[in-house]
């Protein structure tokens, strides 16, 4: 109820003041309106359409959005819930989800890793054959592994999204190690969400991060 009230308060804003909109160089500008049943984010250069980023989602996906910004996906079901595109950021969140949907296979093994751990966890003490720390950490490590890919997916898919564009997207950040800040604000919540035995798991190194954002096209070309 208070969801869909919230939802109502997006829409009559978009209404109001128009969509939300990020600039980018050369008058391109992200127009985003998620109030209405089919949301659309679009980058738009004076009227014209010039790319639309729900495209990256498998076709049939579909996008909904979450007055609570609590961004999500699943491949299962084909749903990917947003937030309001309050910043630049909101570009990387979304790539990340779209990174999680387009790899099915991450999901089955993270809701299996899931469960074994919430199992293990669940009869700790008990004579359970799961009550090893190395299971537990596995499955930790299986989650966690999960994100990295979808935010890897996020970090490639925007340095490709700035070159055919020829915007800077991650610029806006700022360097390498915020954005590096950024990504791990998220991974440590898992990291905090599945604390047993991972604490000596690295989340992101600013190495990792760079190899990432290093032009896939300059290095076809090296
Ligand atoms: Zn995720």
């Amino acid at each position: 109820m208070f969801k869909n009230f919230e939802a109502k308060i997006e829409k009559a804003r978009e209404v109001i003041l128009g969509p939300r909109e990020i600039y980018f160089e050369n008058g391109i500008k992200l127009v985003t309106r998620v109030g209405s049943d089919e949301p659309s984010l679009k980058f738009i250069k004076g009227d014209d359409k010039i790319f639309d980023l729900t495209k990256l989602a498998p076709e049939g996906t579909k996008i909904i959005f979450d007055p609570k910004n609590e961004w999500e996906a699943s491949a299962k079901t084909k749903e990917i819930k947003i937030g309001k595109f309050t910043g630049v950021d909101c570009i990387l969140t979304f790539l990340h989800e779209v990174g999680h949907i387009n790899k099915p296979e991450d999901e089955d093994i993270t809701n299996s890793a899931k469960s074994h751990y919430n199992h293990i966890v669940y009869n700790k003490g008990s004579n359970s054959d799961f009550s090893s720390d190395e299971l537990l950490k596995n499955a930790s490590k299986e989650i966690i592994q999960g994100e990295r890919n979808a935010w890897a997916y996020s970090l490639r898919q925007t340095r490709t999204l700035e070159r055919e564009l020829g915007i800077d997207i991650m610029g806006k950040m700022g360097n390498v190690k915020q954005i590096k800040e950024f990504v791990d604000s998220f991974l440590s919540v898992y990291k905090n969400r599945y604390p047993e035995k991972i604490s000596d798991l690295d989340i992101f190194s600013e190495e990792e991060i760079e190899s990432f954002l290093i032009d896939q096209a300059e290095k076809r070309a090296v």
